[in-house]
């Protein structure tokens, strides 16, 4: 079911799309399943479940990319940067500057999407879209960060519709980006959609989606 439900979503979204399994509380064997359908980047929300995740997968993790979807906490950012390919929720400059520290030790350059809270939900962490510009002018004098792009959630239940409004506004946001050119700063990524909103957000620009429940449940 799991394979299919993959590579049914997989063909169904144009190929410049690139497909984030949202992978939070699945079991090992169907992280492996979606993997065997051809799945190749990981989104994970905690650090010790990717951790154990990696662990378990062995040789098959090397070959996968690893990107934090999920608030990250300070003092997990030491490890975090080991582990992860991409962090796609940083939205504080203490975070950004304790990734940067982290991979100064390893010297590692992290790519980094920059959070926006696009529908202003007071209980979702990310920037408002006003805030975003100058927050990237101010982390992008970090040299082990390469900022990518935009991360947004949006509504995640209901209409997809009333999600459209807050893509087009991120997207926007996108667009300035690209005008700056600023050092570090290499905006490819416009990472919107999940479940139920990739349709609208891959119609308002987005190109990498972020999608658990249409992988792993029936129906
Ligand atoms: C869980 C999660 C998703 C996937 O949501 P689904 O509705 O299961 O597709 C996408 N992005 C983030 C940040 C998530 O936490």
């Amino acid at each position: 079911m799991i394979f299919e439900n993959y590579q049914r979503l997989r063909n169904s979204i144009p190929e410049y799309v690139d497909l984030v399994v949202a992978a939070k509380q699945r079991l090992v064997k169907e992280i492996e399943e979606v993997i065997n359908a051809g799945a190749q980047i990981i989104g994970e929300n905690y650090l010790q479940e990717t951790q154990e995740l990696y662990n378990a997968l062995g040789k098959k993790a090397k070959a996968l990319k690893w990107h934090m979807i999920g608030h990250l906490q300070r003092n997990k950012v030491k490890q975090a940067v080991e582990i992860f390919d991409m962090i796609q929720t940083v939205d504080s400059l203490r975070i950004a500057q304790e990734i940067n520290k982290r991979c100064s030790e390893i010297k590692k350059l992290m790519p980094v999407l920059v959070e926006i809270n696009s529908a202003r939900e007071a209980q979702k962490t990310g920037l408002i879209p006003e805030e975003a510009l100058d927050f990237i002018k101010e982390i992008s004098t970090l040299p082990f960060l390469k900022i990518m792009g935009i991360m947004t959630m949006g509504p995640r239940f209901g209409n997809p519709e009333k999600a459209r409004s807050y893509f087009i506004k991120t997207k926007r946001v996108f667009e300035e980006l690209n005008s700056l050119s600023l050092p570090n700063v290499v905006p490819r990524i416009l990472s919107m959609g999940m479940t139920n909103t990739f349709r609208v957000a891959i119609e308002e620009g987005s190109n990498m989606v972020r999608i658990g429940q249409a992988i792993f449940q029936a129906g």
